[in-house]
């Protein structure tokens, strides 16, 4: 149901077959789960924000913060849904102003995400999106980042958790939710 209570009805085998399997991208062993497909169906587009408005469920909303780079493309249209700011959280050295940034581990190697200083108030209350739910690091980060400017964390929407890496551990303190699970 979306917050007006319309319910949604999510064509979730639709929405999977437009997710297109690359293997070995970006590096050999990695199967990268190509979401530009369902970008280029309008309907199913359409369908895919219906869903992450869903997942919300009413919560009140102040920021979403999108996940570079394609957290970007699902997190736009929500915000401007929910009537909420968008937040870029993006890897470090891209972000023009002042910002504070946050390291993890990825499985291969370490990252780097920042926000602008500003750009989170405390007790805003802030919704995370991103396309694809991995092992959960670039997710759990972006939380801790968040709550370290004093923001609260209402939850995380993705389009797509991969099961089998068990991202959702990483999570056990928020609320989350998933379209599609592989
Ligand atoms: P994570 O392992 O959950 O920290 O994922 C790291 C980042 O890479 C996240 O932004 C995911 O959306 C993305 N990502 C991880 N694995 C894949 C994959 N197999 N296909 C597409 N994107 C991925």
């Amino acid at each position: 149901m979306v917050s007006d209570g319309t319910p949604v009805e999510i064509d979730q085998v639709r929405l999977a077959a437009l997710i297109r399997d690359i293997p070995d991208h970006p590096e050999p062993g990695i199967v990268y789960k190509d979401i530009t497909p369902l970008l280029l169906d309008p309907a199913a587009f359409r369908m895919m924000v219906d869903g992450l408005v869903a997942q919300v469920d009413g919560a009140a909303i102040d920021k979403v913060v999108g996940i570079e780079a394609r957290g970007f493309i699902l997190a736009a249209p929500l915000a401007d849904r929910l009537g909420a700011g968008f937040v870029p959280a993006r890897k470090a050295g891209k972000l023009p102003g002042e910002s504070r940034g946050i390291d993890y581990e990825l499985e291969y190697g370490a990252e780097t995400l920042e926000i602008h200083d500003g750009a989170i108030a405390p007790g805003d209350r802030v919704w995370i999106v991103d396309d694809v739910l991995a092992t959960g690091g670039t997710a759990a980060a972006t939380a801790a980042l968040i709550e370290g400017f004093g923001g609260q964390v209402a939850g995380l929407g993705f389009l797509l958790e991969l099961g089998f890496l068990h991202g959702a551990s990483k999570l056990t303190a928020y609320r989350y939710a998933t379209l599609l699970t592989a």
